[in-house]
């Protein structure tokens, strides 16, 4: 708890936690930068990149940018298995006192990894970083994702701060309680924001991708905010209930004018129109709610199934005499 900043012995170790997937554009410049942070900042002992299953020359790249030098990881997949679980094996590695994890590109920028680790000398145990820009991404995608915190928050019972991805400082108390999590599909700021703890956001603003091209696919994307709001919302469920509840009373009432109407002699309506409309539209609601029901289950089933969450298929660490950058 006690800032331990004035005294640099007392200095405690910090790993980076890189998730690469077919980024061979930007490993030269990310390799670069790390170097240069590691000079200025000695007690980043650790730098660990979990390749995703790439399929171009990232790992490549990598062991020989770092060959010779102290502390890289490397922790390759059998295939991709995607961000989060990289992000996870990443954090079931790391031997430090804190780790930070952050992307490949350069979207984060490592200044704002120093302030962190600040932040964590004060005292905290978790230290995201909200973005107060995001220069160089399309406007729909900023538009969609900042729909989706909001939604998110609305719909889920957990106080994840807004405007805020995976690039954050993470204390060893807080990784051991997320190594012990070992959710199937976990969404990883959803799962550090519930293990709470002391926790603080600093404001920075994005930088555009380094170079290459975005591995975050829409369809990745979905899987993400699906996976998000099944873990941490039962709201879904509870939206179904009611709407079935609410169904099922206008349709006593409807039933009541009806018999009405045909004991007391009202005139004719042709309403099997309107009839065969309203039909379809609940036959699609509750097509809906099925699917919903079933999103749930798929999270059971998969936790049932209890496969391993990754496969880890390849390790290599570099060996350095003492040579950081
Ligand atoms: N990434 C990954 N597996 C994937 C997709 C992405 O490990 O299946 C990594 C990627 O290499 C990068 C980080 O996750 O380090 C964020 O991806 P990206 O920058 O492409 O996403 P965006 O910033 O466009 O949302
Ligand atoms: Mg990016």
């Amino acid at each position: 708890m006690t800032a331990a900043s004035s005294d640099p012995s007392a200095r405690q170790s910090l790993a980076l936690v890189i998730p690469v997937y077919n980024e061979e554009a930007v490993v030269p410049m990310l390799l670069s930068e790390i170097a240069a942070f590691r000079t200025a900042h000695p007690d980043v002992t650790q730098v660990v990149f979990v390749d995703d299953g790439s399929e171009d020359r990232t790992v490549e790249l990598l062991q020989q940018g770092t060959a010779g030098r102290d502390g890289y990881w490397i922790v390759g997949f059998s295939r991709n298995f995607g961000h989060q679980l990289a992000i996870t094996a990443g954090l079931g590695v790391v031997q430090t006192d804190a780790a930070v994890i952050l992307d490949a590109d350069l979207q984060d920028p490592l200044p704002v990894v120093a302030e962190m680790m600040d932040r964590w000398r004060e005292g905290y145990d978790v230290v995201f970083a909200v973005r107060e820009r995001r220069e160089g991404e399309p406007g729909l995608k900023r538009l969609a994702a900042a729909a989706f915190y909001r939604f998110f928050r609305w719909m889920a019972d957990l106080d994840m701060p807004l405007d805020t991805g995976d690039f954050r400082l993470v204390s060893r108390k807080v990784i051991d309680v997320y190594n012990r999590i070992g959710e199937q599909q976990p969404f990883v700021r959803g799962i550090v924001s519930w293990i709470g703890f002391n926790q603080i956001g600093i404001p920075y603003v994005r930088a555009p991708r380094a170079a290459g091209q975005s591995k975050y696919t829409l369809r990745k994307l979905i899987k993400l905010a699906m996976s998000g709001l099944t873990s941490f919302s039962d709201k879904p469920l509870r939206i179904s209930i009611r709407l079935g509840i609410g169904v099922a009373l206008l349709a006593v009432a409807g039933l009541l004018v009806a018999l009405g109407a045909a004991l007391f002699g009202g005139k004719g309506v042709t309403l099997s129109a309107v009839l065969i409309f309203v039909g379809f539209f609940f036959g699609g609601v509750q097509l809906l709610f099925l699917g919903v029901v079933g999103m749930y289950l798929l999270r059971v089933y998969e936790a049932v199934k209890g496969r391993p969450r990754y496969i880890v298929s390849s390790e290599w660490r570099s060996e350095g005499a003492g040579d950081l950058a």
